[in-house]
This record gives C-alpha cells, structure tokens and sequence, in this order.
C-alpha cells in the first residue's frame, strides 16, 4: 500500500478573493470538511500535512522578481504600485489583504507536496489548494496569483526528474504550457473547453511546442456538452500512449473539476463518474504523484469531487452515504452524482465527432 499526503492547513481558507468571487475559501475548507467525516487521516500510511510557505527564490522559478515583490506590496496596502500592471485589481484578480501569504502557501503546498514524493516519503501527495495553472512569470491571471503547478514543476526538473503534467481542468492550462513550451524534459497536457468558448482563448491542438520542445505541448479542446463517455474516450486515446513515449519519472495532474455538468463557469457535461474514472487512470499509472486541485465553481460539487479523489489516491472506499455530520451542516447526501446533465443529443453527437476529430489531428501530428 503506498502513502499518501493531503497537503492542508486552515491558513490556505483564512484570506480569500471575497464572497462575491467564484473562487470562494468555502470549496477548500468544506473538502477538508467532508474528508475528515470519512476519517480519511485516520488510517495509517494516509497523512495530514502542513504546507510552509514558498520563499520568494521559490516563487522565483518561475515569476519575475518585478512582480513577486509587487505582489508582495500590493498586498501589503501600497497603493503607489500599479496593480493593473500585473494584471491584479476589481475583476478576477483582485487585490485582497493577507493575498501575498495566502497564495505563498499554496506554492509551498505544492512545493511540499513534490518533496514528499520526490524523496519517496509518499506514493501521492494532494496539494487540493493549488493547480493555479494560469498565472503568468510577471503577472496574475485567471483567478490565479502564483503558478504552483510551473513553480513545482521547475523545482522538479532541476533535479533532473522528467515530468508528465496532465491538466483536466475545463479551462486550459496556459501558464504551466508557457513555462515549458521550449522544453522536451517537461511533456505537458490539457484537455479543456475549446478557447473558442472559454477563457482563456487558448490551447489549441496545433500549439505543440517550439524549438527542442516540440511535440512536448499536447493540447485537446473540447466543445461544450462533452460528456464522460466522449472526454474518456479522447483522454484513453490521448494520455496513456504519450505517457509511456514519454516515460517520464513523476507525474504531476491538475484535477479542476470546472468540468462538471453543474458548474457555473463552463459548458462541459462531465459527471463525478467520469472524474472519478480520470483519476482512477492517473492512480493506476503507478507514477509517483503530484496531485493539484484547481478550478470548479459549484462548492458542494468540488468537496464531492476533491472527496472522491482523494479516496481514490488514498485507496480508501468512502461509502456513498455521505456522514450525517456533513450532510446535516451542508445538505449533501451522496458522494456520486445521482443524476446526469440533460443534453440535446444532437449538442453531444457533435461533441463526441469534435473530439475525435482532435484526436485524429493529435495522432497525425505526432505520429502515436
Ligand atoms: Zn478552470
């Protein structure tokens, strides 16, 4: 049985972008919630871990020292530093105090957690409050402050680890593809909603790398209305033979669950079956294991969600029946979704031919 970490502290909910962001603390503090009604740390070999924060030579992996400190001030109530500059401000990426702590953390968590498993001390480390995968080397984006999932990867690489970073969150996973668009060490990819329809109007299947990297960026945009049945299809088709081309040493996945039918973000039309499905491939591709959180907006469904997959890197059954100590406070009754999205057959039919069709573009390209 491997060990597992989840990496987690109530600082990672303490500050937040406020009650009216979609990026709400509650998503991380109700999954912690619904983990310990399981008793999920009860068991041995399944650990409970506190995350220390990023130092800025950490940060610095990846974001510009410009902007690290700006962040920094900007957080600290200076309001002689432009925050517009960096892409922070009323919008998606406000200013919000204890913001430079917080999102420090969260690239520690990350960091923490690719420690653990670099040094073998766990099979699977979860950082849920990370997969920050838009932020950019000089300024916020998406929600997002500092990229976790580009700082850790970096960290990863100096070490001379190869990385399989796989990103199933419903928008694409831009700024962890920039960090390493130039690279063949790092293989990155991002299944989403098409660019077309959704921030932030990138990953395209033809943005494959440049230079020693490319082939190394593997993009599959989706439509909206994709259901379990055409997602899984074009990640089995997708994901496993490129992993094992790659043979890569660790692997890292950012696991938003935006994807969902009942988010109010997105158009995809996934269920907790076919996420629990995707991570249960990630799980039996018996890679050490970043896991990452990320998006989802609904926040019973990301406790849901977050819930099962822990369960799944743990090795644990959670019985469906969720404990009547969570279900009396937040009025979930059941882990699995018990119904489905409700989709014109004809939206679903050109999703699942779109999807193939990227796939087919995909095995052309790069010839797998
Ligand atoms: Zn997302």
């Amino acid at each position: 049985m491997r060990k597992s970490g989840f990496i987690c502290s109530p600082a990672l909910w303490a500050h937040g972008h406020g009650d009216a962001h979609p990026m709400r603390s509650e998503r991380l503090e109700m999954t912690y919630q619904l983990l310990q009604a399981y008793g999920a740390f009860d068991r041995e070999g399944s650990d409970l871990i506190a995350p220390t924060p990023a130092s800025e030579d950490e940060l610095a992996l990846w974001h510009t020292r410009d902007y690290i400190a700006a962040v920094r001030r900007l957080s600290e109530g200076d309001t002689s530093t432009p925050a517009w500059r960096y892409n922070l401000g009323p919008g998606d990426n406000p200013v919000f105090p204890g913001m430079y702590d917080s999102e420090a953390l969260k690239a520690g968590a990350t960091l923490q957690a690719a420690r653990l498993v670099a040094a073998g001390e766990c099979g699977v480390a979860f950082s849920f409050a990370g997969g920050l995968h838009h932020a950019m080397a000089g300024h916020a984006s998406g929600f997002c402050v500092f990229n976790d999932a580009a700082i850790t990867i970096r960290w990863l690489a100096e070490r001379g680890l190869r990385v399989l970073y796989v990103d199933i969150d419903a928008h694409h996973g831009d700024g962890v593809q920039a960090a390493f668009y130039g690279s063949d060490r790092v293989l990155t990819i991002s299944l989403h909603e098409s660019g077309r329809y959704l921030f932030p109007g990138t990953g395209f299947m033809n943005e494959l790398g440049e230079g020693a990297g490319r082939g190394y960026s593997v993009n599959v945009p989706l439509l909206p209305y994709t259901d379990d049945a055409a997602y899984l299809s074009a990640f089995d088709q997708v994901v496993p033979p490129l992993a094992a081309q790659f043979a890569p040493d660790l692997l890292v996945t950012q696991l938003g669950i935006d994807t969902h039918y009942q988010d109010p973000l997105t158009h995809l039309a996934l269920t907790t079956h076919g996420y629990a499905a995707l991570v249960r491939a990630f799980h039996d591709m018996g890679l050490p294991w970043v896991a990452l959180g990320g998006g989802g907006y609904n926040v019973h469904t990301v406790a849901r969600a977050w819930t099962l997959a822990y369960g799944i890197m743990s090795e644990q059954e959670f019985p469906d029946e969720i404990p009547a100590s969570y279900a009396q406070r937040y009025g979930d009754r059941r882990l699995h979704d018990r119904g489905g999205p409700r989709l014109d057959p004809r939206d679903a039919a050109r999703a699942r031919a779109h999807a193939e069709r990227q796939v087919a573009a995909l095995q052309e390209a790069l010839g797998f």
